[in-house]
């Protein structure tokens, strides 16, 4: 059976990646795809892991080749997910979550209309300012370019199937997990269904 995938999408800041975090902890078996990019690795990033740091010219090689199931410009930056990662976990039947824009998330949504979203707000701008800043990781033009493209990016929460606003992280790190637990419910739990029904009898 096919795996599900799932896509993550949030205003910089916001806390997603520490949402994802706890969330992959939690589920050894989800996927976590980890997308190319253009921009330099931050302070704690690790090649392969956080991202696969690229040079341009092999980016836009790996578009020519299309090799990526989504690509977007995210602040003069390339980044992209991997077809064959997605696609090949999929069909092992694993699940797999994306973390990506709102750009992205439009493009795999088209492509992939079973694929279940999920759109992370924070609290209010000014908390989105403060998280940005204590994360001391970017300089200030960084930060107030990124406080832009949200004004922009918070509008697309209506495309996505589920909010989640971080306002305690304990609690958004439950919602996001009844999210994905939820998830199985269609695919994964039809032959314990089955079984259910048919110790009622059957249906109907
Ligand atoms: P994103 O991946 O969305 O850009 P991060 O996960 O890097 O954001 O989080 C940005 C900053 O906000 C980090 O310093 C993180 O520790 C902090 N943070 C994340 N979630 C919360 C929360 N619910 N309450 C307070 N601070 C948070
Ligand atoms: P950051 O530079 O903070 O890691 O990421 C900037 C933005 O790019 C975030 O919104 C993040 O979700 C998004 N992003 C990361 N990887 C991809 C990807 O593969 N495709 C797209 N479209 N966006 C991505």
């Amino acid at each position: 059976m096919r795996g599900n995938l799932y896509i993550v999408s949030a205003p910089s800041g916001s806390g997603k990646t520490t949402l994802l975090q706890y969330l992959l902890r939690q589920f050894n078996d989800l996927k976590f795809s980890v997308s190319h990019t253009t921009r330099q690795p931050r302070k704690g990033e690790r090649n392969g892991v956080d991202y696969f740091f690229t040079d341009r010219e092999t980016f836009l090689a790996m578009v020519d080749r299309e090799e990526f199931l989504e690509w977007a410009e995210y602040q003069g930056q390339l980044y992209g997910t991997s077809r064959t990662f997605v696609e090949g976990n999929l069909e092992a039947g694993k699940d797999v979550i994306l973390d990506i824009d709102v750009q992205g998330a439009l493009q795999v949504k088209s492509k992939m209309p079973g694929a279940v979203s999920i759109f992370i707000l924070p609290p209010s701008f000014a908390e989105l300012e403060r998280r940005l800043r204590a994360r001391r990781l970017e300089p200030e033009d960084t930060i107030r370019r990124r406080l832009e493209i949200a004004r922009g990016e918070i509008v697309f929460y209506r495309d996505y199937n589920y909010i989640i606003v971080n306002d305690v992280l304990e609690d958004s790190v439950l919602l996001l997990e009844a999210i994905v637990r939820g998830g199985d419910l269609p695919s994964r739990q039809e032959d314990r269904i089955k079984d259910i029904i048919s110790s009622f009898g059957g249906l109907g």
